[in-house]
């Protein structure tokens, strides 16, 4: 409650909205199988992020293809959840955020390459 409460408050969950049965155990399970960030590999302050938000379509709430492990721990100084996830406000949604994450991984990829070289 007091969770859900916060949402509300950080406008994450716009209020009356509802979660379906089910998401509590559905969540637990992503994170036993996606535990790290997917942007910066980090392994706190995850958030199960939903693409396309609850809100908007409850039929993909517990889409396991509508979810991303996003993190708001600021390991590489912003908040890869509200950043990437929401590009910068939690009342919008980011359709583009899996495209997003993958360049990103790319990029960083190749730039910890050079870094090492
Ligand atoms: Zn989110
Ligand atoms: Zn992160």
């Amino acid at each position: 409650v007091i969770r859900r409460l916060k949402d509300i408050l950080q406008r994450k969950a716009p209020a009356g909205v509802r979660r379906a049965a089910g998401w509590r155990s559905l969540r637990r399970r992503y994170l036993k199988a996606y535990p790290q960030c997917a942007l910066c590999g980090g392994w706190t302050k995850l958030e199960v992020h939903h693409k396309v938000p609850f809100h908007v379509d409850p039929t993909r709430e517990l889409a396991w293809d509508n979810l991303i492990t996003l993190c708001e721990a600021k390991r590489f100084g912003v908040n890869c959840h509200l950043l990437f996830g929401h590009l910068g406000n939690y009342r919008r949604a980011n359709e583009h955020v899996d495209a997003m994450v993958f360049w990103f991984r790319r990029y960083l990829g190749a730039a910890e390459e050079e870094d090492a070289a």
